[in-house]
C-alpha cells in the first residue's frame, strides 16, 4: 500500500554531505527527512584509516565516522527512512518522489546528496586488496605511502593530478595508461613530464594486483600486459591508485534538472541551487574537482542554509 509522507526537506543520500545537510536543516527546525539509500555512509565506508577530517587528534575509522554523522543528525531530529528513491517529479511543488518501499515523499524542496562512485578496474585481486595497498583517493591514502613505489592508473587529470601529488610523499610513481597518449589538460601533462619523480608506462592494461597475506595483507606489485606488443611484465609497487573516473549518482534525475555532459549535476556559482527552484545538489553529485569529506559536508551545509532561505517555504 502506498505511504505518503510530507517534509519541508527531503535529503537524498547518506554520506557526509546528506549527513551535514540533515544536521543544519534540523537544528533550522526543518524538520528533515533523510532517505538513506542502499549503501548508507558512501564512499567513507569502504575506507579504513582517515587522518584529513578535521577534528580528531588520531586516526579514525571512515564507517566509525559515519556512524558519528548518522547518530548527530538524528540526535539533532532528523528523521531517518532506509529507502531508495527510484523517480522524482520537479515539475511542481511540492516535489514528488517515489520510494522503492512504495512510499511517496511530498517535499517542500529537496537536497540531492547521492554521491558518486569510483570506478575500478574490475579485477578480483583489486577488490581483495583495496584497502591494502589500491586506493581510489590520494589526497586520502598517499600519506601512507611515504617513501614507497606507488602506481597510478588512468590517463585523465585525475590520474596526472594524483601522481604529481603523490610524488610529495612516494619514494617513486609510476603512471600507467592503456594508450599512449594522456587526456588530462596539457598543462598537467607538462608538470607531469617534468616531475623526475615519475614514470610513465604506455599502452598497458593491469591484468592482476600481487600481494601477500602472510605477515599480514599487503600489495607487492601489478601484473602488466601491453596492448599494442602482448609483452606480459611484472612491476614491483606498495601501492596502486586507480583514476579511470568516478560515476556522479545522477541517474534518477536525468530529464528533470540539468546535468553536465559526465552526469554531474549543475550547480549555481557559489551555491547548491540546481536548475529548478527548491532543488539543491551537495557534494560529490555535484563536484568533480575536490570529492573530499569535508568539502562535501561544506556543500551539505551550503545546501540546507539555502533551503532554509528559499521563498516558498
Ligand atoms: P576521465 O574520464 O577524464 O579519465 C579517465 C581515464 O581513465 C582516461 O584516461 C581513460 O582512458 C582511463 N580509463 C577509463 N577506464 C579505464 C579502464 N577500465 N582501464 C584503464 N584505464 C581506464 O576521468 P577523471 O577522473 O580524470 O576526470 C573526470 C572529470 O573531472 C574530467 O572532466 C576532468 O577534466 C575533471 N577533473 C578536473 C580536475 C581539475 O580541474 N583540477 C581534476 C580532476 C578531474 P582513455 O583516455 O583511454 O579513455
Amino acid at each position: 500500500m502506498t505511504t505518503i509522507k510530507k517534509t519541508k526537506v527531503l535529503i537524498i543520500g547518506g554520506g557526509p554531505a546528506g549527513y551535514t545537510a540533515a544536521i543544519y536543516a534540523a537544528r533550522a527546525n526543518l524538520k528533515p527527512l533523510q532517505a538513506l539509500g542502499l549503501q548508507p555512509g558512501g564512499q567513507l565506508m569502504i575506507t579504513t584509516d582517515v587522518e584529513n577530517f578535521p577534528g580528531f587528534g588520531q586516526p579514525i575509522q571512515g564507517p566509525w565516522l559515519m556512524e558519528q554523522m548518522h547518530q548527530q543528525a538524528e540526535h539533532v531530529g532528523t528523521e531517518m527512512v532506509y529507502d531508495f528513491i527510484t523517480q522524482v517529479d520537479f515539475s511542481q511543488r511540492p516535489f514528488v518522489c517515489q520510494g522503492d518501499s512504495e512510499t511517496v515523499y511530498h517535499a517542500d524542496t529537496v537536497i540531492i546528496a547521492t554521491g558518486a562512485q569510483a570506478r575500478w578496474l574490475g579485477l578480483e585481486s583489486e577488490e581483495k586488496y583495496r584497502g591494502f595497498g589500491v586506493s581510489a583517493c590520494a589526497t586520502c591514502d598517499g600519506f601512507f605511502f611515504k617513501d614507497k613505489r606507488v602506481a597510478v592508473i588512468g590517463g585523465g587529470n585525475s590520474a596526472v593530478e594524483e601522481a604529481i601529488f603523490l610524488t610529495n610523499h612516494a619514494s617513486h610513481v609510476t603512471l600507467i595508461h592503456r594508450r599512449d597518449q594522456l587526456r588530462a589538460e596539457k598543462i598537467a601533462q607538462d608538470r607531469l613530464f617534468r616531475n623526475p619523480k615519475i614514470s610513465m608506462i604506455w599502452d598497458t592494461a593491469v591484468d592482476e594486483v600481487l600481494g601477500k597475506d602472510i605477515p599480514h595483507k599487503a600489495l607487492t606489485g601489478l601484473a602488466l600486459h601491453n596492448l599494442q606488443t602482448g609483452a606480459k611484465s611484472q612491476l614491483e609497487v606498495d601501492g596502486v591508485f586507480v583514476a579511470i573516473g568516478h560515476t556522479p549518482m545522477s541517474e534518477i534525475f536525468k530529464g528533470h534538472i540539468d546535468l553536465d555532459t559526465e552526469g554531474y549535476i549543475l550547480t549555481k556559482p557559489n551555491s547548491t541551487a540546481t536548475s529548478i527552484p527548491g532543488v539543491f545538489a551537495a557534494g560529490d553529485v555535484q563536484d568533480k574537482v575536490f570529492r573530499q569529506a569535508v568539502t562535501a559536508a561544506g556543500q551539505g551545509c551550503m545546501a540546507a542554509i539555502e533551503a532554509e532561505k528559499f521563498r516558498g517555504l
